[in-house]
């Protein structure tokens, strides 16, 4: 059996293996970033939304080759049809082209001096003296067994090698979305902004949404809880028909899970390191985990770099104190808020968007809770019912 040796192994190159893989070999160590996948990026499971803001927060090109779409903002609508919208004057998101993306941030970090090898699947970690030393995996159908001090589980949202290092990973099956995505033709929604419905009967727990990667062509999907006894494609397929939207031009099709309700306690055993969807950190409002991946990545790679510098593992954990400071403590705020989203019934979607709607649109659109709860208790039908009061002080 084939051996090499590497100061990092990275298993996925989806969002988070890549930024770590380019960070840690910047510095001028070895690291081997490793995926499955034939083609990597191909097939994607994501709607491709991503904050603008990414792109200079995390030192990625902003290349009009994987950008199909610049957005300036979002609407979203209630179960009766109330619409707000947000829209701003700049640039807001885009919609990316993962399959472009994920190769190009594969190539950024072996531009930096990673090696990267597509088509090779880590099946195990090799253990040696009771230590974790490595990762065997198949490339090209060959077994190979790659040997590093760091190993990093960038494996996603079915990760294998954080649970197989010993890191506990388990979630039951309602913590966690069940998506449906058809990318298709479709026309009548303005194609600058994303649009989301929400409605205990159109999605429950989740959202529909269309996220435009063309004038009249987009991501169209729907994510809701995973215990619900119908599927996501029961409700999309229902959706789609009640709004007369032709499934004719599908061009893809996709299905995923979405991390959606806590995040792994246990960053780092030992020299493992779990990051991204592998360790839950996703945005449980909306599920997007891309920029979540991206400083998750970002805290990682810094702590790989300084136990490498200084030769003591240890600093490694680090890494899950600062994302649990950082990152970790503003995620479950969110986390507690969608819960409590999770109560509201049709009619108080229908007020409170409704409600806002007439509010500062800007404020809240920038995920100023503060600002939202402050125009919804403005409204006398918010204010004079209890049930409402009490739902709105569970977010305070
Ligand atoms: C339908 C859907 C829509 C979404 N829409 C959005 C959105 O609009 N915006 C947003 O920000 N987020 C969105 N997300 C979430 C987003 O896709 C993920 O949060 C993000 O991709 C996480 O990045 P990651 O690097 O942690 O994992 P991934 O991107 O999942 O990458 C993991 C990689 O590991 C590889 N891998 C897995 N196991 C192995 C193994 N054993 N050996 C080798 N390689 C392995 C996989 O092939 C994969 O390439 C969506 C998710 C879904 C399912």
């Amino acid at each position: 059996m084939k051996g090499i040796k590497y100061d990092a192994v990275v298993v996925g190159a989806g969002i988070a293996g890549p930024i770590i893989a380019r960070n840690v070999a910047r510095e001028g160590y070895s690291v081997l970033l490793i995926d499955r996948k034939w083609a990597i990026g191909t097939p994607k499971q994501c709607a491709e939304g991503i904050s603008i803001r990414v792109f200079k927060k995390y030192g990625i090109p902003y290349d009009r080759r994987f950008i199909n779409r610049e957005i300036y903002g979002a609407k979203l609508y209630s179960p009766s049809g109330y619409e707000l919208e947000m829209r701003y004057k700049n640039v807001s998101g885009v919609i990316l082209e993962r399959k472009v993306f994920d190769k190009m941030l594969a190539y950024y970090a072996a531009k930096a001096g990673a090696d990267v090898m597509a088509r090779t699947e880590a099946l195990d970690v090799i253990r040696k003296d009771g230590k974790i030393s490595g990762i065997k995996a198949k490339h090209e159908d060959e077994p190979v067994e790659i040997h590093a001090d760091i190993i990093v589980a960038a494996d996603g949202v079915e990760s294998t090698i954080a649970r197989k290092a010993g890191i506990n990973t388990y979630a039951p099956p309602h913590e966690f979305d069940s998506s449906y995505e058809y990318e298709m033709l479709i026309e009548g929604y303005d194609p600058d902004l994303i649009h989301l419905w929400f409605g205990n009967d159109v999605a429950p727990r989740g959202y529909i949404w269309v996220f435009p990667k063309d004038e009249d062509r987009a991501n169209v999907g729907i994510g809701i809880n995973s215990d619900n006894p119908q599927t996501a494609k029961y409700y999309l397929d229902r959706w789609l028909r009640k709004n007369r939207i032709s499934t004719r031009k599908l061009v893809e099709i996709n299905v995923g899970i979405v991390p959606v309700g806590g995040f792994v306690k246990e960053l780092v055993r030992d020299n493992v390191l779990v990051v991204g969807d592998a360790a839950r950190q996703v945005n449980p409002m909306h599920g997007g985990g891309m920029g979540e991946a991206m400083e998750a990545g970002t805290l990682a790679s810094r702590w790989i770099v300084k136990a490498l510098e200084e030769e003591n593992l240890d600093l490694l954990q680090n890494y899950t104190r600062e994302w649990w400071e950082k990152e970790g403590t503003r995620l479950e705020r969110i986390l507690k808020v969608r819960k409590v989203t999770e109560k509201l019934t049709d009619a108080d979607l229908d007020l409170f968007i409704q409600v806002l709607s007439s509010a500062d649109a800007e404020k809240i659109a920038g995920g100023n809770y503060f600002e939202v709860i402050k125009a919804l208790l403005k409204n006398p039908k918010v204010l004079m019912n209890p049930r409402r009061i009490n739902l709105l002080r569970q977010l305070i």
